[in-house]
């Protein structure tokens, strides 16, 4: 018997998706930790790696200044007393040109601002005066300088390097500068632009004013640049690295170190997210190659699911079936391979035998008279099937109790019930285990005699008739009976009928007197 209302689930599926759950919850983790260590190395290494080419180029421009001043102060020593030969200064600003490729021009000025010599051929004129910021600043600090990026005379924007050209008795006598073009090809581009990769990463320079010295985007030269923290590091006179986002809102991992000889900044830089690129692909080789592994190991576990399970769900399909003839059978052959099973089993095998004894034991009192311990007519009529089925021959004996009425009469109702279970007593004393005795009435029986012909019934009928006659029964002394006796198949050709025959031939014996067993006529289609 099933419930109606059992829940669908059950113990395979659960253990399969607790499993599955738990391996993708593990798998899952697993990749998410490997990822973010990796990607964190990635962003540590990235960020060491730039902070290293920031630090080596500041140092290089450091480098690039200090030989660059080195050279103006040897210049402006050697012109300082030959100030007045115009072919001379001529000369030595041509040298100064052509000896490095620190500068794209060299000029040579007076004390007032105006032009003693100039390398290559600019366009700017000898004995013009020069009004650029550049060239005052120099004019007024009379020292070395390096100048912020401004708007030169012939409109391009520039940096000067100058050194104050001094006399012997220290008269100011001019300076003599080194111009860089920033939007043409410098020094700067071939000491930074070499770091510019491929991969997205590149460089920029910036000075005090946050103005763009050197960035690979030629446009963006001498813009100021917004709020970005490295720069306000890096200005600051810091050196390190960081994950800032950029003034243009690009997420990078930046490096930066000063140059302090001009207070500019370097920084390298490169976007995260260029960086972080390589990491899926990665991850996706991870998840490929993991997939077949985790595949298998989906396959154990539904495989060890299966095993676990199939023991337990056999026995609660036997539960759910106690009551089956073959219950006893099929929890025996159920495989208990560990011990939870084997408990069950047992539990469930004593239970069956119990269950089936107190069936058995129903089914029993409901086909047993309790007065005689014969059977009733229920076990009467499950005797009558089995015996048709056999299709073996069955001698029937209907007896009554004579005059029972009077005995019950004359001695009261408990005499006559202990003479019917006497009369009992004697039926299965005169009679084989085979044979079958119900109680169909009152004080009338019946007796069922496998494989007895008509002979072998009237010598069991007249030997049961004789018993009687002679029994010494408490209270009322002696009975008799009256028997009719008929034969299956010899009298009728269906059990029923022959019951009814020898029914028949008892109220014959009944009439003919009493004490006495009388045979049935056959039905006349036997005959
Ligand atoms: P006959 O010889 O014709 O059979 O006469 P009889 O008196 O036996 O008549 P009948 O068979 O018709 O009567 C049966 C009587 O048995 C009727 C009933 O009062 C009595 N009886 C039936 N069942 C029981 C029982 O279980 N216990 C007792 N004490 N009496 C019973
Ligand atoms: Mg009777
Ligand atoms: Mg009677």
């Amino acid at each position: 018997m099933q419930s109606a209302r059992l829940p669908r689930l059950n113990l395979r599926r659960l253990i399969i998706l607790l499993a599955m759950l738990s391996g993708l919850v593990t798998l899952g983790i697993g990749f998410y930790a490997s990822y973010k260590v990796q990607r964190d190395s990635l962003i540590q290494s990235t960020l060491a790696a730039n902070h290293a080419y920031a630090a080596k180029l500041a140092d290089g421009t450091e480098g690039f200044f200090r030989s660059a001043q080195q050279q103006l102060a040897v210049s402006a020593e050697v012109i300082s007393a030959q100030f007045n030969d115009d072919q001379v200064l001529d000369q030595e600003a041509r040298r100064l040109r052509r000896q490095t490729d620190s500068f794209n021009a060299v000029i040579i000025t007076s004390a007032q601002g105006r032009v003693r010599a100039t390398a290559p051929n600019t366009g700017i004129l000898v004995g013009q005066k020069l009004e650029s910021p550049g060239a005052r600043q120099a004019l007024d600090e009379r020292k070395p300088l390096i100048s912020s990026p401004y708007v030169s005379a012939l409109g391009t924007l520039v940096v000067l390097i100058s050194h104050p050209i001094v006399a012997a008795d220290n008269t100011y006598l001019g300076y003599v500068g080194g111009v860089i073009y920033l939007r043409e090809l410098n020094i700067l581009h071939s000491m930074l632009g070499e770091h510019f990769y491929q991969d997205g990463s590149y460089l920029y320079a910036v000075d005090q004013t946050r103005r763009l010295l050197y960035h690979p985007q030629p446009t963006r030269l001498g813009s100021v640049v917004g709020e970005n923290v490295a720069i306000d590091k890096v200005l600051r006179g810091e050196s390190g690295s960081l994950r800032v986002t950029n003034s243009q809102g690009v997420d990078m991992l930046a490096g930066y170190a000063p140059s302090p000889a001009a207070g500019w900044g370097i920084v390298a830089q490169r976007p995260t997210a260029d960086t972080l690129h390589p990491l899926d692909d990665l991850m996706l080789r991870v998840l490929r190659e993991t997939a077949p592994l985790a595949m298998i190991t989906l396959l154990c576990i539904w495989i060890l699911a299966r095993l676990i399970t199939r023991p337990l769900s056999q026995l609660a399909q036997s539960a759910s079936e106690m009551d089956a003839p073959d219950s006893a059978e099929r929890i025996q052959r159920i495989r208990s391979w560990y011990l939870e099973v084997a408990q069950l089993k047992r539990a469930m095998q004593v239970g069956i035998t119990l269950l089936h004894q107190r069936i058995g034991k129903l089914k029993l009192d409901a086909q047993t008279d309790p007065m005689t311990g014969l059977h009733n007519r229920r076990g009467l009529a499950l005797a009558l099937d089995v015996l048709s089925a056999s299709g073996r021959p069955v001698g029937v004996i209907a007896l009554d109790i004579d005059h029972f009425k009077r005995i019950n009469d004359s001695h009261g109702h408990d005499v006559g019930d202990e003479v019917i279970r006497h009369m009992a007593q004697l039926m299965k004393t005169c009679s084989r285990d085979a044979d079958i005795l119900c109680r169909s009435g009152g004080e009338e029986f019946l007796m069922l005699l496998p494989d007895a012909d008509i002979e072998s019934a009237t010598r069991v009928a007249e030997r049961l008739r004789g018993s009687v006659e002679q029994e010494r029964i408490p209270v009322v002394e002696h009975i008799t009976i009256s028997l009719g006796i008929a034969v299956w198949p010899e009298h009728a050709d269906n059990l029923e009928r022959v019951l009814k025959l020898a029914d028949a031939a008892l109220y014959l014996a009944k009439q003919r007197g009493r004490n006495r067993a009388e045979i049935a006529e056959p039905d006349a289609a036997i005959s």
